[in-house]
Protein backbone atom coordinates (compact mmCIF):
# COMPACT_ATOMS: atom_id res chain seq x y z
CA UNK A 1 0.00 0.00 0.00
CA UNK A 2 1.28 3.54 -0.74
CA UNK A 3 0.10 6.36 1.37
CA UNK A 4 0.67 9.69 -0.05
CA UNK A 5 0.79 12.63 1.56
CA UNK A 6 0.63 16.25 -0.27
CA UNK A 7 1.92 18.92 1.92
CA UNK A 8 5.68 19.08 3.85
CA UNK A 9 4.36 21.03 6.87
CA UNK A 10 4.36 20.70 10.64
CA UNK A 11 1.06 18.64 9.41
CA UNK A 12 2.31 16.86 6.67
CA UNK A 13 5.72 15.47 8.67
CA UNK A 14 3.94 15.32 12.00
CA UNK A 15 1.77 12.78 10.21
CA UNK A 16 4.42 10.78 7.91
CA UNK A 17 6.24 10.21 11.38
CA UNK A 18 3.11 9.06 13.06
CA UNK A 19 2.40 6.84 10.66
CA UNK A 20 5.90 5.52 9.80
CA UNK A 21 6.66 4.89 13.65
CA UNK A 22 2.78 2.93 13.78
CA UNK A 23 2.93 1.03 10.90
CA UNK A 24 6.43 -0.13 10.38
CA UNK A 25 6.16 -4.06 10.64
CA UNK A 26 3.39 -3.40 7.61
CA UNK A 27 3.90 -3.61 4.13
CA UNK A 28 2.96 0.07 3.99
CA UNK A 29 4.89 2.73 1.79
CA UNK A 30 5.18 6.31 3.35
CA UNK A 31 5.83 9.21 0.46
CA UNK A 32 5.22 13.16 1.42
CA UNK A 33 5.08 15.16 -1.69
CA UNK A 34 5.79 18.46 -1.20
CA UNK A 35 6.07 21.89 -3.22
CA UNK A 36 9.51 23.34 -3.74
CA UNK A 37 7.72 26.63 -4.88
CA UNK A 38 4.75 27.06 -2.24
CA UNK A 39 5.90 28.01 1.35
CA UNK A 40 4.74 26.58 4.29
CA UNK A 41 2.81 28.80 6.50
CA UNK A 42 5.90 29.73 8.22
CA UNK A 43 3.67 30.79 11.82
CA UNK A 44 2.50 27.98 14.63
CA UNK A 45 4.42 28.39 17.51
CA UNK A 46 3.09 27.14 20.42
CA UNK A 47 1.85 24.30 21.61
CA UNK A 48 -0.45 22.48 24.13
CA UNK A 49 0.78 19.14 26.25
CA UNK A 50 -0.21 16.74 23.77
CA UNK A 51 2.94 17.65 21.58
CA UNK A 52 4.65 15.95 24.90
CA UNK A 53 2.74 12.71 24.03
CA UNK A 54 3.95 13.04 20.17
CA UNK A 55 7.39 12.70 20.83
CA UNK A 56 7.47 10.25 23.51
CA UNK A 57 5.23 7.94 20.73
CA UNK A 58 8.18 8.93 18.37
CA UNK A 59 10.63 7.84 21.45
CA UNK A 60 12.07 11.38 21.01
CA UNK A 61 12.86 13.38 24.78
CA UNK A 62 13.49 16.96 25.05
CA UNK A 63 16.21 16.96 24.71
CA UNK A 64 17.21 15.45 21.73
CA UNK A 65 14.59 18.04 19.66
CA UNK A 66 14.37 21.11 21.46
CA UNK A 67 17.04 22.58 20.96
CA UNK A 68 17.43 22.33 17.54
CA UNK A 69 14.07 24.06 17.20
CA UNK A 70 14.99 27.18 19.57
CA UNK A 71 12.10 25.48 21.80
CA UNK A 72 11.10 26.90 25.40
CA UNK A 73 8.94 25.00 27.65
CA UNK A 74 5.03 26.31 28.48
CA UNK A 75 3.11 26.19 31.30
CA UNK A 76 0.23 29.23 30.71
CA UNK A 77 -1.67 31.06 28.72
CA UNK A 78 -1.65 34.49 30.03
CA UNK A 79 -4.69 36.71 29.23
CA UNK A 80 -4.08 40.57 29.69
CA UNK A 81 -6.33 43.16 29.09
CA UNK A 82 -9.31 41.53 27.91
CA UNK A 83 -11.89 42.14 30.74
CA UNK A 84 -10.51 45.25 32.17
CA UNK A 85 -14.87 46.14 33.42
CA UNK A 86 -15.09 43.24 35.71
CA UNK A 87 -11.41 44.66 37.36
CA UNK A 88 -9.19 42.10 36.23
CA UNK A 89 -6.01 42.72 34.66
CA UNK A 90 -4.69 39.23 33.25
CA UNK A 91 -5.34 35.60 33.82
CA UNK A 92 -3.35 32.61 33.53
CA UNK A 93 -5.36 29.50 31.86
CA UNK A 94 -2.61 26.75 33.14
CA UNK A 95 -2.12 23.37 31.44
CA UNK A 96 -3.00 21.00 34.43
CA UNK A 97 -1.36 19.03 36.36
CA UNK A 98 -1.32 16.28 38.80
CA UNK A 99 -0.76 18.20 41.44
CA UNK A 100 -4.03 20.41 40.88
CA UNK A 101 -6.10 17.74 41.72
CA UNK A 102 -5.98 18.77 45.27
CA UNK A 103 -6.06 22.18 44.19
CA UNK A 104 -8.97 22.39 41.59
CA UNK A 105 -11.58 21.24 44.24
CA UNK A 106 -11.21 24.41 46.30
CA UNK A 107 -11.18 26.54 42.99
CA UNK A 108 -14.37 25.43 41.76
CA UNK A 109 -15.55 25.57 45.22
CA UNK A 110 -14.42 28.93 45.63
CA UNK A 111 -16.59 29.54 42.17
CA UNK A 112 -19.28 28.22 43.36
CA UNK A 113 -19.47 30.26 46.21
CA UNK A 114 -18.98 33.70 44.56
CA UNK A 115 -21.54 32.69 42.02
CA UNK A 116 -24.16 32.59 45.01
CA UNK A 117 -22.50 36.33 46.05
CA UNK A 118 -19.84 35.72 48.50
CA UNK A 119 -16.52 37.74 48.41
CA UNK A 120 -13.99 34.72 47.92
CA UNK A 121 -11.10 34.59 45.81
CA UNK A 122 -11.67 33.33 42.36
CA UNK A 123 -8.31 34.36 40.12
CA UNK A 124 -7.38 30.41 38.91
CA UNK A 125 -3.67 31.79 38.88
CA UNK A 126 -3.95 31.47 42.82
CA UNK A 127 -4.98 27.40 42.78
CA UNK A 128 -3.22 26.38 39.75
CA UNK A 129 0.78 24.70 39.79
CA UNK A 130 1.73 25.89 36.81
CA UNK A 131 1.43 29.32 37.47
CA UNK A 132 3.60 29.38 40.05
CA UNK A 133 6.57 27.29 38.28
CA UNK A 134 6.00 30.08 35.80
CA UNK A 135 5.90 33.08 37.85
CA UNK A 136 9.58 31.11 40.00
CA UNK A 137 10.87 30.34 36.14
CA UNK A 138 11.42 26.77 37.34
CA UNK A 139 12.18 23.80 35.08
CA UNK A 140 9.44 21.23 34.99
CA UNK A 141 11.70 18.26 35.71
CA UNK A 142 11.56 16.38 39.26
CA UNK A 143 13.49 14.47 41.81
CA UNK A 144 11.57 10.55 41.87
CA UNK A 145 10.69 11.13 45.27
CA UNK A 146 8.29 13.63 44.16
CA UNK A 147 6.10 11.84 42.03
CA UNK A 148 3.55 14.06 40.54
CA UNK A 149 3.61 14.65 36.76
CA UNK A 150 4.00 17.78 35.09
CA UNK A 151 2.22 18.64 31.94
CA UNK A 152 3.64 21.40 29.92
CA UNK A 153 3.78 22.66 25.86
CA UNK A 154 6.35 24.29 24.34
CA UNK A 155 7.01 27.46 22.07
CA UNK A 156 9.12 26.32 18.87
CA UNK A 157 10.09 27.84 15.97
CA UNK A 158 7.57 26.07 13.56
CA UNK A 159 10.37 25.96 10.51
CA UNK A 160 12.83 24.21 12.74
CA UNK A 161 9.93 21.74 13.68
CA UNK A 162 9.24 20.90 10.62
CA UNK A 163 12.77 20.32 9.48
CA UNK A 164 13.65 18.64 12.63
CA UNK A 165 10.20 16.10 11.53
CA UNK A 166 11.29 15.41 7.99
CA UNK A 167 15.00 14.12 9.09
CA UNK A 168 13.11 12.24 11.79
CA UNK A 169 10.65 10.44 8.85
CA UNK A 170 13.13 10.23 6.38
CA UNK A 171 15.05 7.95 9.14
CA UNK A 172 12.03 5.99 9.48
CA UNK A 173 12.02 5.50 5.73
CA UNK A 174 9.77 7.63 4.65
CA UNK A 175 9.92 8.93 0.63
CA UNK A 176 10.39 12.61 0.02
CA UNK A 177 9.42 13.69 -3.40
CA UNK A 178 9.75 17.39 -4.43
CA UNK A 179 7.50 18.73 -6.53
CA UNK A 180 4.21 20.95 -7.46
CA UNK A 181 1.15 18.71 -7.93
CA UNK A 182 -0.71 20.15 -11.00
CA UNK A 183 -3.66 18.33 -11.33
CA UNK A 184 -5.41 15.25 -9.34
CA UNK A 185 -6.77 12.23 -11.49
CA UNK A 186 -9.53 10.03 -10.35
CA UNK A 187 -11.12 6.43 -10.85
CA UNK A 188 -14.57 6.05 -11.86
CA UNK A 189 -16.18 6.06 -8.71
CA UNK A 190 -14.58 9.01 -7.45
CA UNK A 191 -11.70 8.24 -5.70
CA UNK A 192 -7.74 9.68 -6.24
CA UNK A 193 -5.82 7.78 -8.55
CA UNK A 194 -2.80 9.74 -9.31
CA UNK A 195 -1.33 13.29 -8.82
CA UNK A 196 0.38 15.04 -11.92
CA UNK A 197 3.21 17.07 -11.11
CA UNK A 198 3.76 20.72 -12.98
CA UNK A 199 7.12 19.03 -14.17
CA UNK A 200 4.76 15.91 -15.68
CA UNK A 201 5.61 13.65 -13.08
CA UNK A 202 2.90 11.04 -11.78
CA UNK A 203 2.98 9.77 -7.90
CA UNK A 204 0.42 7.01 -7.92
CA UNK A 205 -0.98 5.88 -4.46
CA UNK A 206 -3.64 4.02 -2.89
CA UNK A 207 -4.54 6.60 -0.16
CA UNK A 208 -4.14 10.46 0.34
CA UNK A 209 -3.21 12.94 2.84
CA UNK A 210 -4.03 16.50 1.70
CA UNK A 211 -2.05 18.61 4.19
CA UNK A 212 -1.21 21.28 1.73
CA UNK A 213 -2.12 24.00 3.70
CA UNK A 214 -5.15 26.28 3.24
CA UNK A 215 -5.46 25.87 -0.49
CA UNK A 216 -6.36 22.20 0.36
CA UNK A 217 -5.80 20.95 -3.07
CA UNK A 218 -6.57 17.76 -2.72
CA UNK A 219 -9.95 17.27 -0.58
CA UNK A 220 -11.61 20.76 -1.24
CA UNK A 221 -10.20 21.67 -5.15
CA UNK A 222 -10.63 18.35 -6.05
CA UNK A 223 -13.06 16.28 -4.00
CA UNK A 224 -15.15 19.05 -3.78
CA UNK A 225 -15.98 19.25 0.16
CA UNK A 226 -17.12 22.30 1.16
CA UNK A 227 -15.62 24.44 3.62
CA UNK A 228 -17.99 25.85 6.89
CA UNK A 229 -16.63 29.41 7.83
CA UNK A 230 -16.70 29.94 11.43
CA UNK A 231 -17.14 33.79 10.61
CA UNK A 232 -20.07 34.38 12.35
CA UNK A 233 -18.81 34.40 15.55
CA UNK A 234 -14.72 34.39 14.96
CA UNK A 235 -14.71 37.67 13.57
CA UNK A 236 -10.89 37.28 13.01
CA UNK A 237 -9.32 37.12 9.42
CA UNK A 238 -5.65 38.23 9.22
CA UNK A 239 -2.35 38.23 11.61
CA UNK A 240 0.21 40.01 11.29
CA UNK A 241 3.89 38.17 12.28
CA UNK A 242 6.91 40.41 13.90
CA UNK A 243 9.95 39.05 15.80
CA UNK A 244 11.83 40.49 18.28
CA UNK A 245 14.56 40.01 20.89
CA UNK A 246 13.64 37.92 23.56
CA UNK A 247 12.09 40.42 26.01
CA UNK A 248 9.91 38.25 29.06
CA UNK A 249 11.80 34.79 28.88
CA UNK A 250 8.91 33.18 31.18
CA UNK A 251 7.77 29.46 30.36
CA UNK A 252 4.58 30.89 28.85
CA UNK A 253 2.35 32.50 25.82
CA UNK A 254 1.03 36.60 26.25
CA UNK A 255 -2.17 36.62 24.65
CA UNK A 256 -2.81 40.20 25.10
CA UNK A 257 -5.99 42.37 23.84
CA UNK A 258 -5.31 45.16 21.26
CA UNK A 259 -8.04 47.66 19.51
CA UNK A 260 -9.24 45.04 17.30
CA UNK A 261 -8.29 42.06 18.51
CA UNK A 262 -5.10 40.11 20.18
CA UNK A 263 -1.94 40.16 20.00
CA UNK A 264 0.41 37.14 21.20
CA UNK A 265 4.14 37.24 22.75
CA UNK A 266 5.99 33.69 22.73
CA UNK A 267 9.34 33.48 23.78
CA UNK A 268 11.34 31.20 21.99
CA UNK A 269 15.61 30.93 22.94
CA UNK A 270 16.63 33.15 20.00
CA UNK A 271 13.70 35.55 19.66
CA UNK A 272 10.12 36.48 20.87
CA UNK A 273 7.31 35.67 18.29
CA UNK A 274 4.62 38.61 17.73
CA UNK A 275 1.59 38.75 16.24
CA UNK A 276 -1.87 40.42 16.18
CA UNK A 277 -4.69 38.63 15.24
CA UNK A 278 -7.35 41.15 14.27
CA UNK A 279 -10.53 41.36 11.60
CA UNK A 280 -10.11 42.87 8.39
CA UNK A 281 -14.09 44.07 8.87
CA UNK A 282 -12.79 46.54 11.49
CA UNK A 283 -9.15 46.94 11.08
CA UNK A 284 -7.24 47.29 8.13
CA UNK A 285 -3.91 46.12 7.57
CA UNK A 286 -1.95 48.72 7.54
CA UNK A 287 -3.85 50.15 10.87
CA UNK A 288 -3.19 47.24 12.16
CA UNK A 289 0.53 46.80 11.50
CA UNK A 290 0.96 50.24 13.13
CA UNK A 291 -0.33 49.33 16.17
CA UNK A 292 1.57 46.34 16.52
CA UNK A 293 5.21 48.17 16.09
CA UNK A 294 4.21 50.78 18.58
CA UNK A 295 3.10 47.95 20.88
CA UNK A 296 6.35 46.48 20.44
CA UNK A 297 8.31 49.80 20.73
CA UNK A 298 8.61 49.30 16.78
CA UNK A 299 7.54 52.08 14.77
CA UNK A 300 10.94 53.01 13.33
CA UNK A 301 12.21 49.77 13.01
CA UNK A 302 12.74 48.81 9.34
CA UNK A 303 12.13 45.00 10.86
CA UNK A 304 10.12 43.23 8.35
CA UNK A 305 5.98 42.58 9.06
CA UNK A 306 4.29 39.61 7.68
CA UNK A 307 0.49 39.45 6.52
CA UNK A 308 -1.63 36.81 6.68
CA UNK A 309 -4.87 35.63 5.77
CA UNK A 310 -6.42 32.98 7.92
CA UNK A 311 -9.81 30.51 6.50
CA UNK A 312 -11.38 30.04 9.90
CA UNK A 313 -13.61 27.11 10.33
CA UNK A 314 -13.62 23.37 9.23
CA UNK A 315 -14.42 21.21 6.13
CA UNK A 316 -17.74 19.48 6.10
CA UNK A 317 -15.97 16.00 6.00
CA UNK A 318 -12.66 15.77 7.35
CA UNK A 319 -12.02 11.86 5.11
CA UNK A 320 -13.67 11.80 2.10
CA UNK A 321 -13.32 8.83 -0.39
CA UNK A 322 -9.78 7.77 0.02
CA UNK A 323 -8.62 11.09 1.36
CA UNK A 324 -7.96 12.67 4.70
CA UNK A 325 -7.45 16.00 5.07
CA UNK A 326 -4.91 17.07 8.00
CA UNK A 327 -3.66 20.67 9.30
CA UNK A 328 -4.97 23.89 7.77
CA UNK A 329 -6.47 21.80 5.38
CA UNK A 330 -9.05 20.21 7.05
CA UNK A 331 -9.82 23.32 9.07
CA UNK A 332 -8.43 26.10 11.69
CA UNK A 333 -9.70 27.92 14.44
CA UNK A 334 -7.93 31.17 15.61
CA UNK A 335 -4.81 30.34 17.12
CA UNK A 336 -5.79 31.99 20.50
CA UNK A 337 -5.44 28.92 22.57
CA UNK A 338 -2.96 27.00 20.26
CA UNK A 339 -5.00 24.50 19.33
CA UNK A 340 -4.15 23.64 16.18
CA UNK A 341 -1.06 21.01 16.27
CA UNK A 342 -3.50 19.46 19.05
CA UNK A 343 -6.30 18.96 16.42
CA UNK A 344 -4.06 17.64 13.80
CA UNK A 345 -2.57 15.29 16.40
CA UNK A 346 -5.39 13.68 17.59
CA UNK A 347 -6.79 13.54 14.25
CA UNK A 348 -3.89 11.72 13.34
CA UNK A 349 -4.05 9.41 15.97
CA UNK A 350 -8.18 8.34 15.62
CA UNK A 351 -7.47 7.99 12.07
CA UNK A 352 -4.50 5.35 12.54
CA UNK A 353 -7.44 3.48 15.02
CA UNK A 354 -10.01 2.99 12.65
CA UNK A 355 -7.46 2.89 8.91
CA UNK A 356 -7.36 -0.81 9.40
CA UNK A 357 -4.32 -0.95 7.42
CA UNK A 358 -6.49 0.56 4.38
CA UNK A 359 -9.97 -1.81 4.66
CA UNK A 360 -11.63 0.47 6.40
CA UNK A 361 -15.54 0.24 6.06
CA UNK A 362 -17.74 3.31 5.89
CA UNK A 363 -18.44 3.42 9.53
CA UNK A 364 -15.29 4.03 10.30
CA UNK A 365 -14.87 6.95 7.87
CA UNK A 366 -17.93 8.24 8.79
CA UNK A 367 -17.42 7.92 12.82
CA UNK A 368 -13.90 9.54 12.32
CA UNK A 369 -15.50 12.63 10.98
CA UNK A 370 -18.18 12.54 13.37
CA UNK A 371 -15.79 12.85 16.11
CA UNK A 372 -13.37 15.00 13.95
CA UNK A 373 -16.23 17.69 13.66
CA UNK A 374 -17.63 17.70 17.07
CA UNK A 375 -13.91 18.12 18.57
CA UNK A 376 -13.52 21.18 16.17
CA UNK A 377 -16.87 22.37 17.36
CA UNK A 378 -16.23 21.75 21.03
CA UNK A 379 -12.74 23.73 20.48
CA UNK A 380 -14.89 26.73 18.75
CA UNK A 381 -17.18 27.11 21.63
CA UNK A 382 -14.76 27.73 24.24
CA UNK A 383 -12.65 30.54 21.78
CA UNK A 384 -16.24 32.14 20.72
CA UNK A 385 -16.41 32.29 25.22
CA UNK A 386 -13.12 34.63 25.37
CA UNK A 387 -14.59 36.98 22.24
CA UNK A 388 -18.17 36.92 23.73
CA UNK A 389 -17.58 37.73 27.58
CA UNK A 390 -15.19 40.63 27.08
CA UNK A 391 -15.19 43.76 28.68
CA UNK A 392 -13.50 46.23 26.81
CA UNK A 393 -15.58 49.64 25.69
CA UNK A 394 -12.24 50.65 23.38
CA UNK A 395 -13.67 50.08 19.93
CA UNK A 396 -17.00 48.83 17.45
CA UNK A 397 -15.50 45.78 17.62
CA UNK A 398 -15.23 44.43 21.15
CA UNK A 399 -19.00 45.69 21.25
CA UNK A 400 -19.61 43.86 18.32
CA UNK A 401 -18.20 40.46 20.06
CA UNK A 402 -20.44 41.33 23.42
CA UNK A 403 -23.24 41.72 21.39
CA UNK A 404 -23.15 38.65 19.11
CA UNK A 405 -25.67 36.32 19.75
CA UNK A 406 -24.99 33.84 16.63
CA UNK A 407 -24.03 31.01 19.27
CA UNK A 408 -23.90 27.63 19.40
CA UNK A 409 -26.71 25.75 21.73
CA UNK A 410 -23.93 24.19 23.79
CA UNK A 411 -22.08 27.25 24.38
CA UNK A 412 -25.40 29.25 25.19
CA UNK A 413 -26.38 26.25 27.53
CA UNK A 414 -23.22 26.36 29.27
CA UNK A 415 -23.18 30.01 29.86
CA UNK A 416 -26.47 29.82 31.17
CA UNK A 417 -25.40 27.08 33.71
CA UNK A 418 -22.93 29.24 35.10
CA UNK A 419 -25.09 32.38 35.36
CA UNK A 420 -27.63 30.16 36.86
CA UNK A 421 -26.06 28.80 39.39
CA UNK A 422 -26.08 25.40 37.28
CA UNK A 423 -23.38 22.53 37.96
CA UNK A 424 -20.96 23.61 34.60
CA UNK A 425 -18.93 20.04 35.64
CA UNK A 426 -22.07 18.52 34.72
CA UNK A 427 -23.01 20.39 31.98
CA UNK A 428 -19.66 19.77 30.37
CA UNK A 429 -20.03 16.08 30.96
CA UNK A 430 -23.87 15.84 29.25
CA UNK A 431 -22.09 17.60 26.53
CA UNK A 432 -19.46 15.19 25.86
CA UNK A 433 -17.40 18.79 25.55
CA UNK A 434 -14.25 17.84 27.83
CA UNK A 435 -12.00 16.25 25.33
CA UNK A 436 -9.90 19.14 25.50
CA UNK A 437 -11.47 22.13 27.53
CA UNK A 438 -12.35 20.28 30.92
CA UNK A 439 -14.33 21.45 33.99
CA UNK A 440 -11.25 23.69 35.12
CA UNK A 441 -10.83 25.23 31.94
CA UNK A 442 -14.24 26.34 31.58
CA UNK A 443 -13.58 27.83 35.35
CA UNK A 444 -10.85 29.55 34.65
CA UNK A 445 -12.09 31.31 31.85
CA UNK A 446 -15.46 32.22 33.32
CA UNK A 447 -14.00 33.51 36.75
CA UNK A 448 -10.46 34.60 35.18
CA UNK A 449 -12.96 37.21 32.56
CA UNK A 450 -14.76 38.27 36.20
CA UNK A 451 -18.19 37.44 34.62
CA UNK A 452 -20.12 36.41 37.52
CA UNK A 453 -24.03 36.08 38.23
CA UNK A 454 -25.83 39.52 39.32
CA UNK A 455 -25.84 38.43 42.97
CA UNK A 456 -22.11 38.63 42.83
CA UNK A 457 -21.73 42.12 41.55
CA UNK A 458 -20.31 44.20 44.12
CA UNK A 459 -18.01 41.01 45.24
CA UNK A 460 -14.69 41.94 44.37
CA UNK A 461 -13.47 38.47 44.95
CA UNK A 462 -10.77 39.36 47.37
CA UNK A 463 -11.86 37.48 50.55
CA UNK A 464 -10.03 34.41 51.94
CA UNK A 465 -11.54 31.45 51.51
CA UNK A 466 -8.18 30.27 49.63
CA UNK A 467 -6.24 30.78 53.26
CA UNK A 468 -8.49 28.37 54.47
CA UNK A 469 -7.64 25.86 52.13
CA UNK A 470 -4.17 26.15 53.27
CA UNK A 471 -2.93 25.98 49.34
CA UNK A 472 -0.74 28.76 49.57
CA UNK A 473 1.41 26.68 51.86
CA UNK A 474 1.34 23.44 50.10
CA UNK A 475 1.73 25.07 46.54
CA UNK A 476 4.69 26.21 47.59
CA UNK A 477 6.39 23.64 49.17
CA UNK A 478 5.88 21.18 46.09
CA UNK A 479 7.81 24.35 44.48
CA UNK A 480 10.88 23.52 46.57
CA UNK A 481 11.10 20.45 44.96
CA UNK A 482 11.94 22.22 41.04
CA UNK A 483 15.35 23.50 39.83
CA UNK A 484 15.46 26.76 38.89
CA UNK A 485 15.70 26.99 34.92
CA UNK A 486 18.53 29.91 33.82
C1 LIG B 1 -1.48 33.41 12.44
C2 LIG B 1 -1.40 31.96 12.77
C3 LIG B 1 -0.93 31.56 14.03
C4 LIG B 1 -0.87 30.21 14.36
N1 LIG B 1 -0.46 29.84 15.62
C5 LIG B 1 -0.49 28.54 15.96
C6 LIG B 1 -0.08 28.12 17.25
O1 LIG B 1 0.35 28.91 18.10
N2 LIG B 1 -0.16 26.80 17.55
C7 LIG B 1 -0.59 25.88 16.64
O2 LIG B 1 -0.68 24.69 16.97
N3 LIG B 1 -0.93 26.26 15.39
C8 LIG B 1 -0.89 27.54 15.03
N4 LIG B 1 -1.24 27.89 13.78
C9 LIG B 1 -1.58 26.85 12.81
C10 LIG B 1 -0.29 26.22 12.30
O3 LIG B 1 0.50 27.20 11.68
C11 LIG B 1 -0.61 25.10 11.32
O4 LIG B 1 -1.60 24.27 11.85
C12 LIG B 1 0.63 24.26 11.08
O5 LIG B 1 1.71 25.04 10.71
C13 LIG B 1 0.36 23.22 10.03
O6 LIG B 1 0.24 23.81 8.77
P1 LIG B 1 0.05 22.86 7.54
O7 LIG B 1 1.14 21.86 7.54
O8 LIG B 1 -1.34 22.38 7.53
O9 LIG B 1 0.18 23.83 6.27
P2 LIG B 1 1.43 24.64 5.68
O10 LIG B 1 2.46 24.95 6.69
O11 LIG B 1 0.85 25.79 4.91
O12 LIG B 1 2.10 23.63 4.65
C14 LIG B 1 1.51 23.36 3.40
C15 LIG B 1 2.45 22.48 2.60
O13 LIG B 1 1.78 22.05 1.43
C16 LIG B 1 2.63 22.19 0.33
N5 LIG B 1 1.79 22.35 -0.86
C17 LIG B 1 0.77 23.22 -1.04
N6 LIG B 1 0.25 23.05 -2.27
C18 LIG B 1 0.95 22.06 -2.87
C19 LIG B 1 0.90 21.44 -4.13
N7 LIG B 1 0.01 21.82 -5.06
N8 LIG B 1 1.79 20.46 -4.41
C20 LIG B 1 2.70 20.05 -3.49
N9 LIG B 1 2.78 20.61 -2.27
C21 LIG B 1 1.93 21.60 -1.97
C22 LIG B 1 3.49 23.40 0.64
O14 LIG B 1 4.69 23.36 -0.11
C23 LIG B 1 3.73 23.17 2.14
O15 LIG B 1 4.82 22.28 2.29
C24 LIG B 1 -1.27 29.24 13.41
C25 LIG B 1 -1.71 29.64 12.15
C26 LIG B 1 -1.79 30.97 11.82
C27 LIG B 1 -2.28 31.37 10.47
Amino acid sequence: MRIIIVGGGTAGWMAASLFAKRWAHLPIQITVVESPDIKTVGVGEGSTPTLQQFFKQLNILDEDWMPHCNATYKYNIKFSGWSPDSGIDSYNHPFFTQLDTFTERPFTVNCYTRRLGLDVITQPDTFFFNSYLTEHHKLPYTPDNFPFEINYGYHFDSQKLGQFLMGHAKKLAVEHKLLTVDTVTLTDNGDIKELHGSRGEVVKGEFFVDCTGFRSQLLQQTLGVTFNSFNDNLFNDAAIVLPTQVHNAKFETQSIAMSNGWRWQIPLTHRQGNGYVYSKDFQSPDKAEQELRQSLGLLDSDVEAMHLNMKVGQVNKHWHKNCLALGLSQGFIEPLEATALHLVQISIESFMDRFQNGNYQETDRDEFNKLTKARFDSVRDYIVAHYKLNTRNDSDYWQANRDNNILSDSLLQLLDTWFTNGDVAQEIKTQNAHSHFGNASWHCLLAGYGTFPQLAANQPGTGDQFHEHQLHRFLHGCLLNFNAAK
